[in-house]
Parts: structure tokens; sequence; C-alpha cells
């Protein structure tokens, strides 16, 4: 399937978001909640573009947008620009300090007026991103709760949740780092919940916690061995050197 993205032929598949094609082939299209192997989520709205075929064009969603044989995409007009500024508008009132809505919002010179700044310390823009990679855990361990102005994630009641195993996954898709994680002595603290760390038996560093270990070792029904994921690629490299170096 041919689509042409600002004036350039692109190769895509069938069932493909635009984001998706633009994504592999290096085009920038600013996005806060798209991450590479989550199905788009449409919720920061960043992404927009406009697509034509034929005569007709329209603003679309790139990370929700699947692509048609045929449709010419521009990334950049005047108008998806003055879109993009509003949006930024509404994430710098929501989240004023977060440092990559001030990126966005030098990238975009954005200015928001004084008097609608709220400051209230919260880095979350309820893009769910967060939600999405616990559920594909099968943890399903927080969620997004309440309406309006009082909507945010959470585990059930705020909580410490039975469910969440510390895994961490839900920071680490943050795109505004605003899911707090600390560790300190062995122990990681996340959705007010303290869990046991585990070190790596070839670094000796901690790497994950018992309860994600326990996790997934029931899921795949086995015992690893305990071994970070850098200490693993280190060890399938050398593994892999040695049998090249036996075969010349
Ligand atoms: S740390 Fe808890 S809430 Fe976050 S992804 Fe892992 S299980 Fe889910």
């Amino acid at each position: 399937m041919l689509i042409k993205i600002d004036g350039k032929t692109y190769k895509g598949h069938p069932g493909e978001t635009l984001m998706e094609v633009a994504r592999r082939n290096g085009i920038n299209i600013p996005s806060l909640c798209y991450k590479k192997g989550f199905e788009g989520l449409g919720r920061c709205r960043l992404c927009l573009v406009e697509v034509s075929e034929g005569k007709r064009s329209k603003i679309v969603s790139a990370c929700v947008y699947p692509i048609k044989e045929g449709i010419e995409v521009t990334t950049i007009t005047d108008e998806i620009i003055k879109m993009r500024k509003d949006i930024i508008l509404l994430l710098l009132l929501r989240a004023p300090d977060n440092e990559y809505i001030q990126q966005l919002v030098k990238e975009y010179e954005v200015k928001a007026p004084e008097r609608y700044i709220q400051n209230d310390n919260d880095d979350c823009i309820l893009c769910g991103l967060c939600v999405k990679a616990c559920e594909k855990l099968g943890t399903k361990a927080i969620s997004l709760v309440n309406r309006g102005i009082t909507k945010k994630v959470s585990t059930p009641y705020d909580d410490p949740s039975k469910d969440c195993i510390g895994c961490g996954a839900c920071a680490e898709t943050c795109p505004t780092n605003a899911i707090k994680l600390e560790e300190s002595n062995g122990i990681r603290t996340i959705w007010n919940r303290d869990f046991d760390l585990v070190k790596c038996s070839i670094c000796g560093k901690y790497y994950t916690t018992l309860d994600a270990l326990k996790f997934i070792e029931d899921k795949l029904a086995s015992n690893e061995e305990h071994i970070c994921d850098t200490c693993k690629k280190k060890s399938t490299a050398s593994k892999f050197k040695e049998s090249f170096q036996h075969i010349y």
C-alpha cells in the first residue's frame, strides 16, 4: 500500500496507522501518548495531521488513523500549528511545571496568560498510557477514576493495590514522568506500596521486584535465573561471539 507524507511516497501495510508509517520512516509527528508496541490512544491530540483523499481533506489524529491506498498526508500546515498550540496551552494549564510540556511550549512558542496557570504540581496529562501498560501485563492495578477536574489515574480508592506487582512499567511508559517510583535500601515504593527488590545474580544490582518475578514465573511456569536485562544481553552477545569464532 502506498501513501504520501509531505510529498514523498512511503510503503505501508494494511492495518497500520499513519503514526506507525511515519515513525518507521523517521518522520517527526509530535505526540505524548503514542508509544511503539501500544495501539494508539488519540488522547493527547498532538499528532494532528491533514489527510487528503481526492478532493477532500480532513484533520485526523495520526496515532489512530488507519492508512488507505493513495492518501496524501501533510504533517505541518498553519492550521495544524495553531491547533497544536491550543492543545499545548491546555496541557500547560494542567501541568505547568512539567519539563516535557515546557519543551513543547518552547518549540511551539506558546504563551499562557499568567492568571490561568494553576500551580498544583500535577504532571499527569491523563493520557492513560500507564493504564494500558498495566492492562497489557494482565495486572490491571490502576485505572482512570473520577470525572471532570478530579479525574486521575489511581489504584482502587487510592489504597495500596494487591494486584500491583511493583514492576514499574506504568512509570516507564509515562510520557511526562508523572508516576513517582522511589527506591532505597532494597525497597521500591510505588502507588503507596513497598516492594522488596531483587538483585541480578551476575552484576549484583537491584533490577526488579520479588512480586514481579513471582508474577512472571507463575505465568511462564518456570524458575528462571535472576539476571537483569543488561547482563542477559551481554551474555547473549558473548555466546554469539563464541559460536562465531567456532565457525571461523
Ligand atoms: S507497577 Fe503496579 S500499577 Fe504499575 S504497571 Fe506494574 S503492576 Fe501496574
